[in-house]
C-alpha cells in the first residue's frame, strides 16, 4: 500500500507563490455565473437573478476523515470536493463554484499535493464546477482541506430538510451501505498490513465497495431527473450519516414520525455478501454505515406516478404523525424504533 519509491520535490523547494502556481495552473472557469477565478484577491461570481445561491464547506482533516495509509491522494481530492458537490444537491440544487483551502505539513510533498489536485480537478470537470480560489498554508501537523462549494438552485424548488408532511413517500436514491463495507475492508486490510507488512493488502473482487468508500459520487443527476419529471421534493438530506440517522434529521426538522420498511432498502449484492462476511446485518449497514451520499428525499404521494418507474429511486417508506414515532419494519414485520446508531434489536436476530 506504500507509495514506490521515487524522487519527490519538498514544498519548501516552490515557495508559497510557486506552489499555489503550479498547482493551479490550467485551471479554467467554464460557468457562466463565474466572472473571475483564481489570480485576484477574490473571486467574482454572478448568480442568476431568477435563482438563490447556496453554500455550503466541509473540512477534512487527516486522521479525523481519511487515513493516509489507504487513500490515494486523487481520490482525497475527488471526495473531498464531491461530498460538498453532494450537499448542493441535497438542497435540489447544482454547484458552480469551489474555493479550497489546504494546510499541510512538510512530510508531503509537491507531488501529493499535485495528486490532490488533479483528483480535485477531475471532480470539477466531471460536475462541470469552476474551481475559482484557495488559500494555502503549512501546518504543524498532518493535512487539512476546506472545501466551500456555491451553488443555485431555483427559487421555487429548494428543498429543506424541514418541509416533509405526513404521509409523503419517503424515496432514496441508489443503494446504501456499501461505503461502510468498503470501509471495513480496508480497515481489515490495514490491520493484516500492521502485523505483518510484508503480507500484500486483499482488495481483489471488491472494486464496488472500495470505490463507494473512497470515490463517491453526487447525485445532482438526481436533481435533474426530479426537475426534467417536474417532482419537487418536500423535503431532502445526503445520506453521509447511514439511512437512520437521516431520516431522524428530516423527521426532526419537519416534525413528523416515519415508517422505514426494512425490505425495501436498496442494497446492493456485493454489499449484501460482504455484511454476512463481517456478520453484519445487510440492513443495519444499510441504516447506520456511512458516506454513501446517497439522495434521501420526500414525495408528496400525487408525484409517486411520476418516479414509480425509475430504476434508481426506491421508496422505503412514508410520513406519520411525529405522534406516531419513528419506526422500522423488519422483514418479519416485528415493529422497531428507529435508532441512530447501532440497531441492536435486530443485529441479534439472525437473518
Ligand atoms: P491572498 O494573499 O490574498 O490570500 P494568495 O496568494 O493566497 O492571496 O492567493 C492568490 C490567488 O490564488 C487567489 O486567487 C487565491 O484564491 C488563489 N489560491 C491560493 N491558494 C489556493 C489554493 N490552495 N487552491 C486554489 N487557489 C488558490
Ligand atoms: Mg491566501
Amino acid at each position: 500500500m506504500s507509495e514506490p519509491e521515487m524522487n519527490l520535490t519538498d514544498l519548501s523547494a516552490l515557495g508559497e507563490f510557486g506552489l499555489i502556481d503550479f498547482l493551479t495552473k490550467n485551471i479554467q472557469t467554464k460557468n457562466k455565473s463565474t466572472i473571475k477565478g483564481i489570480g485576484d484577491d477574490a473571486a467574482v461570481i454572478e448568480p442568476s437573478p431568477d435563482k438563490l445561491t447556496l453554500v455550503s464547506k466541509d473540512l477534512l482533516i487527516e486522521r479525523i476523515h481519511f487515513d493516509m495509509m489507504y487513500t490515494p491522494m486523487k481520490h482525497l481530492g475527488y471526495k473531498a470536493a464531491v461530498v460538498n458537490f453532494s450537499d448542493m444537491a441535497a438542497m435540489n440544487g447544482i454547484p458552480r463554484q469551489i474555493v479550497v483551502g489546504i494546510g499541510v505539513s512538510s512530510k508531503f510533498s509537491v507531488e501529493a499535493l499535485n495528486e490532490i489536485y488533479d483528483g480535485i480537478k477531475k471532480a470539477c470537470e466531471v460536475y462541470q464546477v469552476d474551481f475559482v480560489g484557495g488559500d494555502t498554508t503549512s501546518s504543524e501537523q498532518g493535512l487539512f482541506i476546506s472545501v466551500t462549494v456555491i451553488g443555485e438552485a431555483e427559487k421555487n424548488s429548494i428543498a429543506y430538510r424541514s418541509g416533509a408532511k405526513p404521509n409523503d413517500l419517503l424515496c432514496v436514491s441508489g443503494n446504501l451501505g456499501a461505503a461502510y463495507l468498503g470501509l471495513l475492508i480496508l480497515e481489515r486490510e490495514k490491520k493484516v498490513f500492521e502485523a505483518n507488512p510484508k503480507m500484500q493488502p486483499d482488495l481483489s473482487n471488491n472494486d464496488y465497495v472500495l470505490e463507494r468508500h473512497l470515490k463517491p459520487e453526487a447525485r445532482t443527476d438526481i436533481v435533474k431527473l426530479l426537475n426534467e419529471k417536474g417532482v419537487v421534493p418536500t423535503s431532502m438530506i445526503d445520506i453521509s450519516d447511514g439511512l437512520a440517522s437521516e431520516t431522524m434529521h428530516l423527521c426532526k426538522a419537519s416534525n413528523t414520525g416515519c415508517i422505514i420498511y426494512e425490505e425495501k432498502i436498496p442494497i446492493d449484492q456485493q454489499t449484501y455478501d460482504l455484511a454476512k462476511e463481517f456478520g453484519i446485518v445487510p440492513s443495519v449497514a444499510a441504516l447506520n454505515g456511512g458516506e454513501d451520499y446517497e439522495l434521501l428525499f420526500t414525495i408528496s404521494q400525487n408525484d409517486y406516478e411520476k418516479i414509480k418507474d425509475v430504476q434508481d429511486i426506491s421508496m422505503v417508506g412514508y410520513m406519520t404523525d411525529a405522534s406516531e414515532g419513528q419506526q422500522v419494519i423488519s422483514n418479519d414485520n416485528q415493529s422497531f424504533e428507529l435508532k441512530a446508531q447501532g440497531w441492536d434489536a435486530l443485529k441479534k436476530r439472525e437473518v
